[in-house]
């Protein structure tokens, strides 16, 4: 029986018929068919059951004849039991299926990064004026030595491990291609190039295309090991394990059949048309001695001269996974929390499993600090950075650098429908369909990159400025220039700052 039987649908397309013209350009730009013409009545319709929200058609209507309101219809009010509730037990008792989700939780549970307030300086230690005074927004990620040695002409030692150089503390989160379309992999490469920073790859291998940005590039090596070998290890600039992922800690990838198109088949290295699940585990890891054997085996295969990543999701004990992390030869240490995006996940893991990056960084940033080995590794951090002032807030609480994903495909023209894994993307981001994918185009999406990046730097320049903070060196685990606001003695604690107006 169908699902519509149960639900009147979440969404309503209302279609203002005085203004409509009947172009047809709104039944065009949908790819889930809701809109249609009615050649009898001479006027458009749509089928409501169909609209994910994505805003495709709205933007397009020449004459705003298009509106996309959320359903008013209601059951009759049940504290327990709402409608969302509801509506998931009829979707599996229709289908018999773990319910999959797209992007990052909807739930409202607390963003700390809106629970804390960034100081600023007055009188004595003067702010610094950005476009007048010099700013340094750069960073390298990468282990750093405990001393310095001389030889014995007196001349400083370069011993150095291998470093990532960013000309500002962000990059582009992992994703896929497969999950990601050809063009939005294209404009992450080329941006990440322009700006002196990195994109990553994700679980779905590099295509061919991409090798000639392999300087800007971090290839990911996951459980699946899709796409992996030796050309994939020795293009990239940084190689990361990922062993955990925010939006679904302790479970692997899965790309629906649908979207492993003949490139994405062969960048993958497995079969088109056949779901690519990647396991749990990497079934070569079981302990940190384990993890310790594929970074070096990695950093043994790249003759020693690529920082290596270990990505975890931000879950409970994340403290002590870190610290066995940084002992385990691994350079950089990339945490992702519970709010980071995801092109598939059960809904039920990424709306319960794992805590807020917020707090799973203070606590690694504590821990590290506390055992004497924080200069082992430098810590990324992803889940939910939306802004120049998470990135301030992220730096000082302990970041290095930030990746970001969601906010760069809201760059891209992502109206966050939250519908990736049904491979249909209007805007062309998390689709392989090929007119689909046309409809971004990597010369614009790039640019468009590049100025929210750039938009990004000038903001925590002025934030620092702000402080009295010259280089983002000086504000990273600053934690004094913040304060929590609203917040309980154990936020605080964990957190690791003080309540505004102490
Ligand atoms: S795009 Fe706008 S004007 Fe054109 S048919 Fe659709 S609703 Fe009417
Ligand atoms: S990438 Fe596309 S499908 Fe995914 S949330 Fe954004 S607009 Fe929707």
């Amino acid at each position: 029986m169908s699902d519509t039987l149960f639900m009147y649908p979440e969404y309503e397309v209302v279609r203002d018929h005085d203004k409509c013209i009947a172009c047809r350009v709104c039944e065009r730009q949908c790819a889930n068919e809701v809109h249609s013409y009615d050649t009898d009545l001479k006027k458009m319709l749509a089928d409501s059951t169909k609209c994910v929200n994505c805003h495709r058609c709205v933007c397009f209507c020449p004459t705003h004849a298009l509106k996309i309101v959320k359903s008013d219809d209601t059951y009759k009010i049940n504290a327990n039991w709402d409608k969302q509730t509801i509506n998931e037990v009829y979707r599996q008792a229709g289908t018999g299926g773990v319910l999959l989700s797209s992007m990052g939780t909807p739930k409202p549970y607390p963003v700390y990064w809106d629970k804390m307030l960034v100081n600023a300086s007055q009188v004595t230690n003067p702010s610094i004026d950005p476009l007048r005074e010099p700013m340094e927004t750069a960073v390298y990620l990468g282990k750093k030595t405990a001393k310095l040695e001389r030889d014995e002409k007196g001349r400083l030692q370069d011993t150095l491990p291998p470093q990532l150089k960013l000309s500002v503390p962000v990059m582009f989160s992992a994703m896929s291609y497969g999950s990601i379309s050809y063009n939005a992999h294209e404009s992450l490469a080329r941006a990440a190039e322009e700006l002196g920073i990195y994109y990553n790859t994700g679980e779905g291998g590099l295509h061919k295309d991409f090798y000639k940005y392999g300087k800007n590039t971090i290839v990911q090596v996951a459980s699946g090991r899709f796409g992996v070998f030796k050309d994939y290890l020795e293009t990239a600039a940084a190689i990361e394990i990922k062993m955990g992922q925010g939006a679904k800690p302790g479970i692997g990838g899965h790309l629906p059949g649908g979207k492993i198109t003949d490139a994405v088949s062969t960048t993958r290295m497995i079969p088109k048309g056949v779901d690519a699940i990647s396991p749990a585990p990497h079934h070569d890891i079981y302990s940190i001695e384990d993890l310790r054997q594929l970074v070096y085996s990695l950093k043994e295969a790249t003759d020693y001269k690529k920082p290596v990543i270990v990505k975890i999701a931000a879950v409970h004990n994340c403290a002590a996974i870190a610290s066995g992390v940084a002992r385990s030869g691994a350079d950089i240490i990339a945490i992702d929390g519970f709010r980071g995006g995801t092109g598939a996940a059960p809904t039920r893991i990424r709306d319960n499993v794992g805590i807020p990056i917020e707090l799973a960084l203070a606590s690694v940033d504590t821990r590290l600090r506390e055992e004497g080995i924080r200069d082992n590794v430098s810590v990324v951090v992803a889940g939910s950075v939306r802004s120049a002032a998470d990135l301030v807030k992220a730096i000082a609480l302990g970041a290095d650098a930030c990746y970001i994903g969601t906010a760069a495909l809201l760059a891209l023209g992502c109206h966050l429908c939250r519908t990736c894994h049904q491979g249909k993307c209007n805007w062309g981001i998390a689709t392989q369909v090929p007119d689909l994918v046309k409809r971004l185009n990597p010369e614009v999406g790039y640019r468009r990159l590049v100025n929210l990046v750039t938009a990004w730097k000038h903001e925590l320049q002025e934030m620092m400025g702000g402080m009295g903070i010259n280089s983002v060196e000086a504000l990273r685990g600053n934690r004094l220039m913040l304060r929590g606001i609203g917040l309980t003695e154990k936020e605080l604690s964990v957190l690791g700052i003080r309540h505004a107006g102490e």
